[in-house]
């Protein structure tokens, strides 16, 4: 039996700055420091930052006047914003600046005067904050199927334009949008859509590695859209493919008859848990565990300057 890993794996440098955000707030306001939603979708690190005195909360109504508050790295909506300076509350914002990229782009298409459609996960706090940029004008399809049946009113030449969650399946977005732009030929959109670079890399690496692996196994909280991803890409790939959080949810019955298994992590889990589930895959099936050093993608993100 042998073990491969995927490169590159693991946290990106959207998630790196939010939990560098959080911690840089605790250390210099000291806690309580809220967080609106999972600061990043990991159980893990969500728990770790509870334990240094972070509160997680759903809705800004939940934080106490005055307090601190981070917005997550998926982003928020204007009204969210809005409602935070009513407030007075203290915001740090650690919404990645990929996302804050897309936000922009839908702002700039509705000053133009399209109409944009996002292509997301219904649900999914990041297609909620994209959502939330613009008070109208906003559609959201979740696939082809969608896209064919928008309905858009009666004018079908009425200016378009498309942006996407930025961690969507690659192959699924084109396919959407080739769906969109057969439907709606003058629409307008990103070069090609708004994945980012950290979910594109994943993916890329973990298609390669399916290639080679019967069993792949995906380090990721279940609530991650870009772990799913990953998962759902090694099954296209023919592989076996199973998402953990941690190492302890393992089921030796899956590597019945596998030869090789790959180990690949979403941008949200940690390399410490990358580690985890290595070792305890190692001693479940004798094989020699590989060299688990991260690999530097050379993206890196600067702090909020108050932070810094
Ligand atoms: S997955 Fe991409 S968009 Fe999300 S935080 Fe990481 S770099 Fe930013």
């Amino acid at each position: 039996m042998e073990i491969l890993l995927a490169n590159p794996r693991g946290f990106c440098a959207g998630v790196e700055r939010a939990i560098a955000i959080v911690e840089r707030a605790l250390e210099k306001f000291g806690a309580p420091i809220y967080v609106r939603h999972e600061v990043v979708h990991n159980r893990f690190v969500v728990d770790k930052l509870k334990a240094k005195g972070a509160v997680f909360v759903r809705e800004l109504d939940e934080v106490p006047a005055g307090a601190t508050v981070i917005f997550s790295a998926h982003g928020v909506s204007k009204a969210v914003r809005a409602e935070a300076g009513a407030r007075c509350l203290r915001v740090f914002d650690a919404t990645c600046p990929l996302v804050t990229k897309v936000h922009l782009e839908v702002e700039r298409h509705r000053k133009h005067g399209r109409e944009v459609i996002m292509i997301g996960h219904r649900g999914h706090p990041e297609v909620e904050g994209t959502m939330g940029q613009a008070e109208g004008g906003m559609h959201l399809v979740e696939n082809v199927a969608d896209a064919a049946a928008l309905e858009v009113g009666a004018d079908e030449t009425a200016p378009r334009a498309y942006v996407t969650q930025t961690t969507l399946s690659v192959d699924d977005a084109a396919s959407i949008v080739a769906a969109l732009k057969e439907r709606f030929p003058a629409i307008v959109g990103p070069k090609k859509d708004d994945i980012c670079y950290a979910t594109q890399n994943r993916q890329d690496a973990v298609r390669r590695l399916a290639e080679r692996c019967d069993v792949i196994i995906v380090v990721g909280s279940s609530n991650s859209s870009n772990s799913n991803r990953l998962r759902e890409v090694a099954e296209q790939r023919g592989a076996r493919a199973y998402l953990v959080d941690r190492a302890a949810e393992i089921d030796p019955g899956w590597f019945a008859g596998a030869q090789t298994l790959g180990v690949t992590a979403g941008a949200s889990a940690p390399a410490a848990l990358v580690v985890e589930v290595v070792r305890a895959l190692a001693a479940l099936t004798g094989a020699a565990p590989p060299d688990t050093a991260p690999h530097d993608e050379g993206v890196t993100f600067p702090l909020p300057a108050a932070l810094a």
